[in-house]
């Protein structure tokens, strides 16, 4: 793998710490928890999506794009990192939000739609679930072309192969990193949601033969369709990288059983798992993505899924600006 070969964009100058979960991991009695912090990230509050948009906005530069253009719910964290990247970058931005929930877009909801506004996005349209969204998106770079201007669509969660390279990037951030902590991780546990994060990563290990497998955690949907197409998408971005040999199957790995009702809808585990964060580590979670994930990783350990002396690293993509959406549900 040769990612200098990529024109990129640098918004986090520093590397992002790998902490130990000393509390949670002796409470629980089990492997040991460490925590990648990937919320601390650059641009506004940080996350996942960082990595992702320093691959995805440098394309959009080399095309001569002066608005970028993306999708998510309307709550997304990915919006809300396009947009201040496109802000960093002297570019517009423009959103097409939507509704998984029926009316689920208030205009003036705080958490990340109070962001938007503030980072001074040029224009939200709101379209309900199961739109096409890539018409949508197309329909805003149309209406941008009739004004002389040039729109760069990124896909919703940054999530197609060039995006996924950030999370390649990761795996050898994280290897190089371990190695200097004279760690030896033997599993990873990620959210999984549009699925770059999780096939990026299974990529850059899988390009690295680091032999460390990989546990997503879904956000949304059933483990075998989320396995194939992020099989899938970690092929492509494998092979975009420069990786020779296919990745198995059985390296994608999805675990379905924690998104309760549905996308972006609170489960009582999630409650607790944010909770226990904050109030055993003082870490934030989130509660669409990490806060089931994090009840996922603590599921799996009570059953036993890992070695008891194993070193367990959970991924904090990030997210605590939509803390700020469910105060009733955390207060609670
Ligand atoms: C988008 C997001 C994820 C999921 O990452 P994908 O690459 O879309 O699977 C996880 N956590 C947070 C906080 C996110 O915003």
């Amino acid at each position: 793998m040769h990612l200098a070969r990529f024109p990129r964009r640098h918004y986090t100058p520093y590397v992002t710490p790998i902490e130990p979960l000393d509390h949670l991991s002796a409470s629980l009695g089990g492997p040991k928890l460490w925590i990648k912090r990937d919320d601390l990230l650059g641009l506004a509050a940080g996350g996942n999506k960082t990595r992702k948009l320093e691959f995805l906005v440098a394309d959009a530069l080399a095309q001569g794009a002066d608005t970028l253009i993306t999708t998510g719910a309307v709550q997304s964290n990915h919006c809300r990192l396009t947009l201040a990247a496109a802000v960093k970058e002297g570019l517009r931005c423009r959103l097409v939000l939507e509704e998984r929930v029926p009316d689920s877009y208030d205009p003036r909801a705080s958490g990340n739609n109070l962001l938007f506004q503030l980072l001074g996005v040029e224009a939200v349209t709101v379209v309900p679930g199961g739109t096409d969204l890539v018409g949508a998106m197309e329909s805003v770079v149309g209406e941008l072309a009739a004004a002389g201007r040039r729109g760069y669509i990124i896909p919703g969660g940054g999530s197609n192969p060039l995006g996924a390279l950030g999370y390649v990037s990761c795996a050898e951030e994280i290897l190089a990193q371990t190695f200097e902590l004279g760690l030896k991780i033997d599993h990873i546990v990620t959210a999984s949601g549009s699925g770059g994060t999780h096939a990026g990563l299974v990529a850059g290990l899988h390009g690295t033969n680091a032999g460390i497998p990989v546990t997503g955690i879904s956000v949304r949907a059933a483990r075998e369709p989320q396995e194939e197409r992020l099989h899938g998408l970690a092929q492509k971005a494998a092979e975009l990288a420069g990786v020779r040999t296919a990745i198995p199957r059985d390296a994608m790995v999805v675990r379905d059983a924690y998104v309760g009702p549905g996308y972006s809808l609170p489960t009582d585990a999630m409650v607790a798992a944010v909770q226990r964060l904050a109030q055993s580590e003082g870490i934030l979670l989130d509660p669409v993505y990490t806060g089931k994930a994090a009840a996922g990783l603590i599921d799996l350990v009570k059953s036993g899924y890992f070695g008891a002396n194993e070193n367990v690293l959970f991924i904090h993509t990030g997210g605590s600006p939509a803390l700020y959406a469910y105060q009733d549900v955390l207060n609670s």
